[in-house]
């Protein structure tokens, strides 16, 4: 998608802060980071949501998530992953994007 902020972060032609690349996957920080450590895990085919994503995508989002949380020795103290679609979850980024925040005790989620 020409038109696409995550595309264009993934093509490099919009600067990011990078932590993982592994084949179709990426993970750079989140510019308003909502915990010590946010970051956005997101795959090269653009799909608005994540149920509009291959299966087999998201299996490839999850394995670098593993591997990347593993490699931060995050899932000790724990961390969280979130994915928003739609209007209610509040999302703003239309390329799927999963979160991972961790690195400290976060609050709760949810209503409020
Ligand atoms: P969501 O509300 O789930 O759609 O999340 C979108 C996220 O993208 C927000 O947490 C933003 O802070 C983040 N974001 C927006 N633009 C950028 C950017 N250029 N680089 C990194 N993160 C971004
Ligand atoms: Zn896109």
């Amino acid at each position: 998608m020409s038109d696409c902020l995550f595309c264009k972060i993934f093509n490099g032609s919009i600067p990011s802060n990078k932590v993982y690349q592994k084949g179709k996957v990426i993970a750079f920080h989140d510019i308003q980071p909502l915990a010590s450590i946010h970051v956005l895990f997101i795959h090269e085919n653009h799909a608005a949501n994540v149920n509009e994503m291959n299966s087999s995508d998201v299996a490839e989002v999850f394995s670098a998530i593993k591997e990347w949380t593993q490699s931060q020795k995050l899932p000790s103290s724990g961390f969280r992953v979130v994915v928003n679609s739609g209007p209610h979850a509040g999302q703003t980024v239309f390329h799927t994007h999963f979160h991972v925040l961790g690195g400290e005790s976060l609050g709760s989620f949810g209503r409020r």
